[in-house]
């Protein structure tokens, strides 16, 4: 028997409650994985909590993230005792994911765990670090180089955000950090590497069609007004790599900042990247991240508090990435 967090759903409310679970009730995979640990992200907390329509179906073990080492394997390219990591791929969505202590997975959606990383370390960075990375490379991708200027970071101290501004500052890039909580979490913004932290409310009102250019390249986890107002900022020629909604899903712009500056908007997704980009974007996040980064933006806690950590990630309240130990 092992330990899961598991959903169900009563009267259309979602209850998260830990089982104890048996190996025959796992979900068809060629690989049985033994979690070490899981992560918290956004879409987690809006999976538990029932405040998104996340999960597909009940019941549901949740965890779009997970690391661990292969206990047993139908596919001749994993064998006992190897390390690997999952994101995405609709685990933890329509597949029971990473907050159980075993899963049982498509040995494609699996990546060798690099070098460097332990599985605790692969979730500190999980699907936040993972995406913050794609962001970032979607950026080099788009020739923005650090001698072009600053780049900006919105939703800076969420998971996304401070691997973001973490990895840009690595790759000699000059960031300014947009966060709602300049008091809270500006030094640790600066420890990992921004040069500017700006308070959110500087981007609240609404956007001109287009404002002073201030931004070689941004990032952008927010959306709608926030997203609105650094597109009406971009240098001419700069290029925004966009993720998230925590703002929002809209997005009250105009076409000026893309017809009169030449401004790209990259969506990012990271569920269904492809396998070969996937394992690159780790090896890179490997080389990248400096030890400090591992010790300044992360807590650790339990599978029986997720619920909890899972209320505060939906009300912005949590700081950096959060792991759970299985
Ligand atoms: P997170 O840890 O909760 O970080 C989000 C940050 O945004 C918060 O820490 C907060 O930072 C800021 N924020 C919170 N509420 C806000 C609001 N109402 N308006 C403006 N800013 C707000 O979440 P995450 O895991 O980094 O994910 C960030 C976003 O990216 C989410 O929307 C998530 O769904 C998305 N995402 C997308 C992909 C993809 O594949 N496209 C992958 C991963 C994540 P400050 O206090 O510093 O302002």
């Amino acid at each position: 028997m092992f330990a899961a967090l598991v959903l169900k759903q009563v009267e259309k409310k979602t209850l998260a409650s830990i089982e104890q679970l048996d190996e025959s009730q796992l979900p068809e995979g060629e690989v049985l994985v033994a979690v070490d640990y899981s992560s918290l992200n956004y879409k987690d907390g809006l999976a538990i909590t029932g405040k998104g329509k996340i999960v597909r179906h009940f019941p549901m073990v949740p965890g779009i993230d997970l690391a661990g080492s292969v206990l047993a394997s139908d596919d001749a390219r994993y064998q006992p005792g190897d390390a690997v990591v999952l994101t995405g791929w609709g685990v933890g969505e329509n597949h029971w994911g990473g907050m159980a202590q075993k899963a049982k997975l498509k040995a494609d959606w699996l990546v060798p765990l690099p070098q460097g990383l332990s599985a605790k370390k692969a979730m500190m960075v999980g699907t936040a670090g993972f995406t913050a990375m794609l962001c970032v490379q979607a950026l080099i991708d788009a020739e923005i180089k650090p001698e072009h200027g600053t780049i900006l970071v919105t939703g800076a101290s969420g998971g996304v955000g401070s691997v973001a501004v973490s990895l840009l500052a690595q790759l000699g890039y000059s960031v300014a950090a947009v966060t709602g909580r300049v008091q809270q979490n500006g030094p640790l913004l600066e420890k990992l590497g921004a040069s500017q932290i700006i308070d959110r409310s500087e981007f609240e009102q609404a956007a001109r069609p287009l404002e002073k250019q201030l931004w070689a390249g941004a990032i952008d986890t927010v959306g709608s007004k926030i997203l609105a107002k650094v597109l009406a900022q971009m240098d001419y020629n700069s290029a925004v790599a966009a993720c998230g909604l925590v703002g929002g899903f809209d997005l009250p712009t105009t076409v000026m900042p893309f017809i009169l500056r030449n401004v790209r908007l990259q969506g990012i997704d990271s569920v269904n990247c492809p396998s070969a980009k996937r394992i690159a974007a780790w090896e890179q996040l490997a080389k990248l991240l400096p030890a400090s980064y591992f010790e300044q933006a992360c807590t650790e806690i339990s599978l029986s508090q997720a619920p909890k950590y899972a209320e505060n990630i939906t009300n912005g309240q949590t700081t950096g990435r959060v792991v759970i130990k299985l």
